[in-house]
């Protein structure tokens, strides 16, 4: 089957004029040539620290910045180069939730304006809205009564869920996440990735998950890559990053995380200096100023990634 989304070689630079009397333009290097899948029906999930690119690269693929370079497939079709009115037809089959459910629904709207926005968009009649209205909120578990109020009457967790709602309006094929749990006390996180979960198999929705959060992670995706400084450094399926974590990058984020089981040990890799700045991204692995494994080629050659197990790909020269 073919995969619901692909990328391919994904660029995002920013330019940046250095200084006023400097001839050289650089760029920030957002999104370096990231490619992978979505399977029909999977939770893919990207994980890095913040400016890894893993939420810009989500907005390129909602559509909400274009790319500098790379392709974006959605069923099969190249989605950057589509007219608007194809665009918008296809722009329905995704949709995104957001980290700050305060920040993301307007505050003198009422929930079902809020909810109903996208289907006033798309031209639905308002006995129809209404309908969908109370589906919705059926859906994501809120009272039907709620429709008349205003986002400031409801906790967090109720205000992900009309975020949800408002995301699930049209019927969306593939919902983008970008943190969505992260504004969110850790008890009412569960609900929400209880309740995506959930929505997944009564709807057959698949999801890109951003999250800076390995715990998280780890709880709702079934692959995940792992970002830093804007490339892809392992992909694999959520097992084998937890269980087998085969790039430096990957082992450190991962020692960082606390094990339930006390009869574990396992050794905190903690990482020399600070993310490099991704204007003036290091040479060779982009990791080799961090590395405790770096070697004399990783600074002058660019580890690709290659399959290094079964459904496991790895972007560094220690498996050469
Ligand atoms: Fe470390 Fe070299 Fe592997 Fe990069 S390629 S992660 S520097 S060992
Ligand atoms: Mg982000």
């Amino acid at each position: 089957a073919k995969p619901l989304v692909e990328v391919k070689d994904l660029k995002k630079h920013f330019p940046v004029q250095k200084g006023w009397f400097e001839k050289n333009k650089s760029a920030i290097q957002a999104v370096n040539g990231v490619s992978f899948t979505i399977e029909e029906g999977e939770t893919f999930g990207l994980v890095g620290e913040s400016g890894c690119g893993k939420s810009t690269t989500g907005r390129m693929i909602m559509n909400l910045l274009s790319p500098s370079s790379g392709n974006i497939y959605f069923d099969g079709q190249e989605i950057s180069s589509l007219s608007d009115t194809n665009l918008r037809n296809v722009r329905k089959n995704f949709q995104m939730v957001f980290q700050d459910p305060y920040a993301s629904l307007n505050p003198r709207m009422k929930v079902k304006e809020i909810i109903s926005e996208p289907l006033t968009i798309h031209k639905y009649e308002k006995v129809q809205k209404e309908k969908r209205v109370n589906e919705l909120l059926d859906i994501v578990g809120l009272n039907k009564n709620y429709a008349d109020r205003y986002p400031h009457e409801f906790s967090g967790g109720q205000r992900q869920r009309i975020g949800v709602a408002r995301a699930l309006a049209l019927n969306p094929k593939l919902i983008i996440a970008d943190e969505p749990v992260s504004a969110l006390d850790v008890s009412i996180q569960s609900q929400i990735l209880n309740l995506l979960q959930d929505l997944q198999e009564e709807l057959g929705l698949t999801y890109l998950f951003i999250s800076h959060d390995l715990s998280v992670m780890e709880h709702i995706s079934d692959r995940v890559g792992v970002m830093y400084l804007g490339e892809l450094v392992e992909l694999a399926g959520k097992d084998m990053i937890y269980d087998h974590p085969k790039h430096p990058y990957t082992q450190a984020l991962l020692s960082s995380i606390p094990i339930p089981d006390p009869t574990v040990k396992r050794e905190r890799i903690i990482l020399k200096g600070d993310i490099p700045s991704p204007a003036n991204p290091p040479s060779g692995c982009r990791f080799h100023t961090r590395c405790p494994y770096a070697m004399e080629k990783c600074m002058t050659e660019k580890p690709r990634l290659k399959r290094v197990a079964d459904g496991q790909l790895v972007a560094c020269h220690l498996y050469d």
